[in-house]
C-alpha cells in the first residue's frame, strides 16, 4: 500500500463512520416515528401475496411504467442504484489497492459487462430525469407542474449524486485501464475503455477516483441522514415496505381504491351500538392517530407530485394537493414525535398525557407543534385547513397514480371522520343532506313513498321482491335513480332493456334505502352504519337461502355498486354486484338485446371514478357504447384509469364549490373539445354534474349528457320514451 493508499483508505473509513453512525441513528428515529401510530393488525395477513406484489411492482416497476419514459428512466436509475451499492462497495477495495476489486465476482467478465451496462443506461435514465424535473420546475407562479411545492434541492440533490456516482464509476473503470489493471475485455465495458483512452496512466488515479466517489456516496448518506423528511431520497428504502403493507395485496391494481377502511379504534373495527367517544378513537384528531402504516405513508412519499398531477382539486384550483397534504401530516409528525416520544400527547378526553417533569426539557418548537390543530385554517395554526379537507372528492386520482402506493383517500376521510362525528364540523350545506339521511333515509328527503314513482306508464310491470316467485337479479335503484327526474329514465331505460332481455329481475321499491355512501365519504359513519345495517338485513331477507353466487343485484348507481358490492361486507353482506353497464353488455353480446340505429353525432364517454378507477370498469360501458354506434367511440384525453372526476364525490355532490374553477365545467369543456354530440355517463351524479357543466356552457341544445343504458335503449327501440332527449332540471 502506498502512501496515497493510506491517505484514501483512512479517508474513507473516517467518513464512512460518521454516515453509518448517523445512518443507523435515522432510521432507529424514523421507526419510533412510525412506531407511534395505530396498530393495523390486518396489515401482516397474506405475507406471500405481499411479497409477490412488492417484488412485481418494484422489480417490474409496474405503477411507475404507467407514465412510460419516466418509468424507463426511474427503472435503470433504481436498478443502477442497486448495481452502484456493490460498486461503491467495490471502491472500497479500490481506495486500499489501485488493482483492487470485489471478492469473487469481482473479477468475473459477467460482472463487469451488467455492470457497465447498467452504468451506462443509468447514466441515461438520470440525465432524462434531470431533464424531466428541469423542464417541470415551477420556478414561477405561472410554471405550476406536479413539481410544485416539492423541495426542489434535494430532487436536484439526489439526481447529482447519482450522476456523479455514475461517472466516477468510469472514471476509476478508466484509470484502470489507462494503468493496465484492467481485466475486462473491450467487448463487455467498451465505455470504461474509452475512457481510459484519455485518462493519463496515474497508479494513485483508481484510489482517489474510488475515494471520491465514496465521499460523494458517504455525503448522500450523511445528508439525507440528518433530513429523515427527505423522501425523495428514503423512498429507496421504504417504498418496499410501504409496498408490501399495502391494503390489499390481493388486488392486481388499485389497493387503496374501491372501498374504504372501516373505522377502527385501536386497530379493530368500531360497532357504533357499542362505540364510546371518550374511551374509542373516532377518526383522526391527531397525527397519531393514523395507524403505523399512514406514518409509513407519509415518511414514504418521494414528492414526484403524480397524484397532484391528476388531481381535480388541485387543477381547478383549489387549495388541495395529494402531494401537499401528506407533505403536511409527514412534517407535522416528525415535528411533533420528540414530544410525543417523551410522553406527550391528549388522550380521548382531551388530557395531556405526559407529566410536567416529562415535558421539562422539551424543545418549544416540537411543544407549538404539538399545539398544532390537525384541521385550521392559517391563522389557527392548523396542520390541514378545513378548504383542503373539504375540497376532495374522493375520485382516487391520487391513490391511482401514486408510485409508492400511498392512501390518500383513507387518510383523507379518517380526518373527516373525526371533524363530523365529534367537531360536527363541515360545510354547513352537507346538513341538510344528512338529516335528510337520517330521517327520510334519502339524501333528497323525497317521501319514501315515491320510491317507486319511476314505474309509472312503463308498458310492462316491475315486480318486487316478495311478489314474484323467483328473480335472477334485484334491481337496486339508488336513490337518485328514485328520485332524481333526469336519473329516473335511465331506470327506466335499464328496466325496459331487461324486461326486453327477458331477464327476470324484481325490486325493493319502499323497502328500499340510501346505500350510505355519501354519509360515509364525508366522514359520517354513524349514519353509513344505520343504513347499511338496515339494508343489509333487507337484502338478507330478500335473498334468504341463496348461496352468494345467486345473491345478484345490478345497480346504476357506481356510488351504491361499490358501497353495496365492497363495503356491506365488513357488516355481514354478501352480494354479487354488477353495474348496469356490465349486465347491459352481457345482454348484446349474448345476442338478447340487439342494437338497430347507431346513434349520431358522435359519442365521448366519460368514466366515473367509482366504476373505473376505484372499481376497474372501463371495458363494458365501452363495449355497449361502441355495439349501439356500430364504431367507435372518441376517448377524451384523460379517460380510464386517468379519467378526469365530475366533481360530486366524496359527497361533494352536497357540498358547494366555492373555490377555482368549477370542476364540472372543466371536464365539460375536455368533452366537447372531442366534437361528440353526446357524452354518455354510467352514473346519476355525473350525468347531473355534467349536465350543469353543458348548460352552464350554453350548449345544452348541441351536446347531450346521457346514460349509456339510454344511448343503448335508442338503438335497440328507437321509439321508446325512456330514450327521449333528457332535459329534465338537475337535483341536488
Ligand atoms: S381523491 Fe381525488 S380529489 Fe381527493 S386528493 Fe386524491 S386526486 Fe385529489
Ligand atoms: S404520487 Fe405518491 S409519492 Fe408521488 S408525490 Fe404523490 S403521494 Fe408522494
Amino acid at each position: 500500500m502506498g502512501s496515497v493508499q493510506i491517505v484514501t483508505t483512512i479517508l474513507a473509513a473516517a467518513i464512512t463512520a460518521v454516515a453509518v453512525w448517523l445512518a443507523v441513528r435515522a432510521v432507529m428515529k424514523m421507526t419510533a416515528v412510525i412506531r407511534l401510530g395505530q396498530p393495523a393488525p390486518e396489515r401482516f395477513a397474506d405475507k406471500g401475496a405481499r411479497t409477490t406484489k412488492m417484488l412485481v411492482e418494484t422489480a417490474g416497476h409496474t405503477r411507475m411504467l404507467k407514465w412510460s419514459v419516466v418509468g424507463a428512466a426511474h427503472w435503470f436509475v433504481m436498478v443502477g442504484f442497486i448495481v452502484l451499492s456493490l460498486l461503491v462497495l467495490e471502491a472500497y477495495f479500490e481506495v486500499v489497492s489501485t488493482g483492487g476489486g470485489l471478492p469473487i465476482v469481482g473479477h468475473w467478465t459477467v460482472f463487469g459487462l451488467v455492470t457497465e451496462w447498467i452504468g451506462i443506461l443509468g447514466l441515461v435514465g438520470i440525465l432524462v430525469l434531470m431533464a424531466i424535473r428541469l423542464r417541470n420546475r415551477p420556478n414561477r407562479p405561472e410554471n405550476r407542474s406536479r413539481f410544485t411545492g416539492s423541495t426542489m434541492w434535494q430532487g436536484y440533490f439526489v439526481e447529482w449524486v447519482v450522476l456523479l456516482v455514475l461517472i466516477f464509476g468510469f472514471v476509476i473503470r478508466g484509470f484502470k485501464v489507462a494503468t493496465d489493471n484492467f481485466e475486462y475485455p473491450v467487448w463487455a465495458t467498451p465505455l470504461s475503455h474509452a475512457v481510459g483512452s484519455v485518462l493519463p496512466d496515474w497508479a494513485a488515479g483508481v484510489s482517489v477516483a474510488a475515494l471520491i466517489k465514496i465521499v460523494i456516496s458517504m455525503t448522500w448518506l450523511i445528508v439525507i441522514s440528518l433530513n429523515v423528511t427527505m423522501g425523495v431520497a428514503w423512498h429507496r428504502f421504504l417504498a418496499f415496505p410501504n409496498i408490501f403493507f399495502k391494503r390489499d395485496p390481493q388486488k392486481a391494481a388499485g389497493s387503496g381504491l374501491g372501498p374504504l377502511r372501516p373505522m377502527t379504534s385501536e386497530g379493530k373495527p368500531l360497532d357504533f351500538e357499542e362505540a364510546d367517544p371518550e374511551k374509542d378513537q373516532f377518526g383522526v384528531a391527531q397525527v397519531e392517530q393514523f395507524t403505523w402504516k399512514g406514518l409509513l405513508d407519509f415518511s414514504t412519499c418521494t414528492e414526484c407530485g403524480r397524484c397532484q398531477s391528476q388531481c381535480p382539486a388541485w387543477n381547478t384550483g383549489k387549495p388541495l394537493s395529494p402531494k401537499l397534504l401528506v407533505l403536511s401530516l409527514r412534517d407535522h409528525a416528525y415535528a411533533k414525535a420528540p414530544y410525543l416520544l417523551a410522553g406527550g400527547g391528549k388522550d380521548l378526553t382531551g388530557e395531556e398525557k405526559a407529566t410536567e417533569a416529562q415535558l421539562a426539557h422539551m424543545d418549544v418548537l416540537a411543544l407549538a407543534e404539538a399545539d398544532r390543530p390537525l384541521i385550521g385554517t392559517a391563522e389557527e395554526g392548523g396542520v390541514i385547513d378545513p378548504d383542503v379537507l373539504w375540497s376532495c372528492t374522493t375520485c382516487g386520482a391520487c391513490v391511482e397514480q401514486c408510485p409508492v402506493d400511498i392512501e390518500h383517500v383513507d387518510h383523507i376521510v379518517d380526518m373527516r371522520r373525526y371533524q363530523v362525528l365529534i367537531e360536527s364540523s363541515f360545510p354547513s350545506e352537507a346538513g341538510v343532506m344528512l338529516r335528510n339521511l337520517e330521517n327520510k333515509g334519502n339524501p333528497w328527503g323525497a317521501p319514501q313513498n315515491t320510491r317507486e314513482d319511476w314505474t309509472k306508464g312503463l308498458d310492462f310491470e316491475v315486480p318486487r321482491v316478495g311478489e314474484v316467485e323467483d328473480f335472477e337479479y334485484l334491481f337496486w335503484v339508488g336513490c337518485a335513480g328514485a328520485f332524481e327526474d333526469r336519473a329516473k329514465k335511465t331506470t327506466r331505460a335499464v328496466a325496459t332493456l331487461l324486461n326486453e332481455a327477458g331477464v327476470s329481475f324484481a325490486i325493493l321499491g319502499e323497502g328500499e334505502t340510501c346505500s350510505g355512501d355519501p354519509a360515509r365519504r364525508i366522514g359520517n359513519e354513524f349514519v353509513f352504519q344505520m343504513l347499511a345495517q338496515q339494508n343489509v338485513e333487507t337484502l338478507n331477507e330478500a335473498f334468504d337461502g341463496r348461496e352468494k353466487s345467486k345473491r345478484k343485484i345490478v345497480a346504476t348507481c357506481p356510488h351504491c355498486f361499490n358501497t353495496l358490492g365492497n363495503e356491506y361486507g365488513q357488516l355481514g353482506g354478501e352480494f354479487e354486484v354488477v353495474h348496469h353497464t356490465q349486465l347491459l353488455a352481457h345482454l348484446v353480446s349474448a345476442g338478447k338485446l340487439t342494437p338497430v340505429q347507431p346513434v349520431d353525432g358522435g359519442v365521448t364517454y366519460h368514466d366515473p371514478c367509482y366504476l373505473g378507477r376505484h372499481n376497474r370498469i372501463f371495458a363494458a360501458p365501452r363495449e355497449v357504447l361502441g355495439d349501439s354506434m356500430q364504431g367507435e367511440l372518441t376517448e377524451m384525453p384523460r379517460n380510464s384509469e386517468r379519467s378526469f372526476c365530475c366533481g360530486a364525490g366524496g359527497a361533494r355532490m352536497w357540498m358547494e364549490e366555492k373555490i377555482g374553477k368549477r370542476i364540472n365545467v372543466d371536464r365539460v369543456e375536455e368533452a366537447m373539445s372531442t366534437g361528440a354530440k353526446t357524452i354518455a355517463v354510467g352514473c346519476p351524479f355525473c350525468s347531473t354534474m355534467l349536465n350543469d357543466g353543458v348548460n352552464g356552457k350554453g350548449a345544452g341544445e348541441d351536446v347531450e349528457v346521457v346514460d349509456v343504458a339510454s344511448v343503448l335503449l335508442r338503438s335497440v327501440k328507437p321509439d321508446a320514451p325512456a330514450g327521449e332527449k333528457e332535459t329534465a332540471p338537475a337535483a341536488g
